[in-house]
């Protein structure tokens, strides 16, 4: 129980770790993203980190964000930005991993920490 409860914590951490990081270190964010591959499968797990965002809806069946179009934070359009992200959102569907993923040998400088792992 303590467990998970330190688990929501840090993943509602992340939220003004990304903000920051959007807002003040564009670089990296946009450096972190050059360096990632993949795409989203629309999983809907980045939706719901610490609790189901507002927007969080389902299409005939496809999980879909309600304001997609108009207007998505870049807290949003940038997930994930770092491997942490990719670790938050597994704890929430680690059955289905995140369609983005870093190769640990292009990681390089940006990386906020020096361990890449579990990061598919
Ligand atoms: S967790 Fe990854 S694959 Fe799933 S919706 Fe978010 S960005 Fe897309």
């Amino acid at each position: 129980m303590k467990k998970k409860r330190r688990s929501r914590l840090k993943r509602l951490l992340g939220t003004p770790r990304r903000f920051i990081w959007n807002v003040f270190r564009p670089h990296f964010v946009r450096a972190n993203l050059a360096k990632r591959s993949g795409a989203c499968h629309r999983c809907g797990a980045c939706c719901q980190l610490v609790w189901k965002c507002h927007y969080f809806t389902y299409v005939n069946g496809i999980p879909s964000c309600k304001i997609y179009h108009r207007f998505r934070p870049r807290n949003c359009s940038n997930f994930p930005i770092d491997h942490h992200d990719l670790k938050d959102r597994n704890a929430i569907r680690p059955d289905l991993p995140c369609g983005f993923s870093w190769d640990k040998a292009k990681q390089g400088p940006c990386s906020t920490d020096d361990t890449v792992k579990g990061n598919s």
